[in-house]
C-alpha cells in the first residue's frame, strides 16, 4: 500500500503525540515532533543569550537560525530523541520555562519558515506522522488525513501536570494551567500561521476517552481513508 502523510494538530498538552506516536507505531511510519523543533531554536537562543523570560534578540537569533540542525533518533527503549547540533538536548527542552520560550520564538516568521522547510523535507518520501500546530495548513496541506485535536483546558492542564510530576519537574497545577491558557491565546492569536483547524481535518475532543480508544479512531479513520484512495 502507498504511503502517506498524516498532520495531527491541536492545542498545546491536548495529546497529539500520544495519538502521533501510536499510529506511526502501529503503521511503521515515522513520527516527527514538530514542537521539539521550536523547542529546540528557543534552547539555542536562550543558551546565547539571546532570549530572557522578556526579550529575544531577533537581529542575533536571524543571523544564527541557519547553524541549528535539529534531528531525531532513537534511544534503547526505542523512544525519539531530539538533538539539537548533535547534542541530546531531549530532557531540557521539555521544561515549562523553554515550552513558553519556544511559544514565543514559533511567533517569528524567520524561525517559522526554517522550520517549515526542514518540515517539509522530512515528509518528502511520505510515511510521516508529525503532530504540531499548522501541519495540516502550512506544512502538509496535501495531507491525506488530517485530525484536529482539542480537550479542555483544566483537562490539558492536568495531564500535563501529571507528565511534568512524573518526570520529577517540579510544577503547581495552577501554575501549570496559566500555562496553558498563555500557550493557548498566543498560539491562536499569532499573526505567523496561527492555530487553527484545517478545513478537511477531522476533529476529535478526546477529553473523555481513553487513549486506547484515542487510536483506535485515529485507525479507523486511517483505513477509511486509505481505501477510499485505492
Ligand atoms: O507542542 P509543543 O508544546 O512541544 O510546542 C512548543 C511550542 O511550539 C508551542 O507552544 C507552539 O507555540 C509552537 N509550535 C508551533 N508550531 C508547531 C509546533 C509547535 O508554533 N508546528
Amino acid at each position: 500500500m502507498e504511503k502517506i502523510n498524516i498532520a495531527v494538530d491541536g492545542f498545546s498538552s491536548c495529546g497529539k503525540s500520544t495519538i502521533a506516536k501510536g499510529l506511526a507505531k502501529e503503521l511503521g511510519y515515522t513520527y516527527i515532533d514538530s514542537g521539539a523543533m521550536y523547542r529546540a531554536i528557543a534552547l539555542f537562543a536562550y543558551r546565547n543569550g539571546w532570549m530572557t523570560d522578556t526579550d529575544i534578540n531577533e537581529a542575533e537569533l536571524q543571523q544564527h537560525v541557519s547553524e541549528i540542525e535539529i534531528s531525531f533518533k532513537a534511544n534503547a527503549q526505542g523512544q525519539q530523541v531530539t538533538y539539537l547540533n548533535g547534542e541530546n538536548v531531549e530532557k531540557e527542552i521539555r521544561s515549562l520555562e523553554i515550552g513558553n520560550m519556544a511559544s514565543r520564538v514559533s511567533t517569528l516568521g524567520f524561525v517559522r519558515r526554517e522550520l517549515v522547510r526542514q518540515q517539509q523535507a522530512m515528509g518528502k518520501r511520505k510515511g510521516v506522522v508529525m503532530d504540531g500546530r499548522d501541519i495540516g495548513t502550512v506544512v502538509f496541506p496535501d495531507a491525506e488525513l488530517k485530525i484536529f485535536l482539542t480537550a479542555s483546558p483544566q483537562v490539558r492542564a492536568q495531564r500535563r501536570f501529571d507528565e511534568l510530576q512524573a518526570k520529577g519537574i517540579a510544577v503547581s497545577y495552577e501554575d501549570t494551567l496559566a500555562n496553558v491558557r498563555e500557550r493557548d491565546e498566543r498560539d491562536t492569536t499569532r499573526a505567523e500561521s496561527p492555530l487553527r483547524k484545517a478545513e478537511d481535518a477531522i476533529e476529535l475532543d478526546n477529553s473523555r476517552i481513553t487513549i486506547d480508544e484515542q487510536l483506535q479512531w485515529a485507525i479507523d479513520m486511517f483505513n477509511k481513508i486509505t481505501k477510499k484512495n485505492e
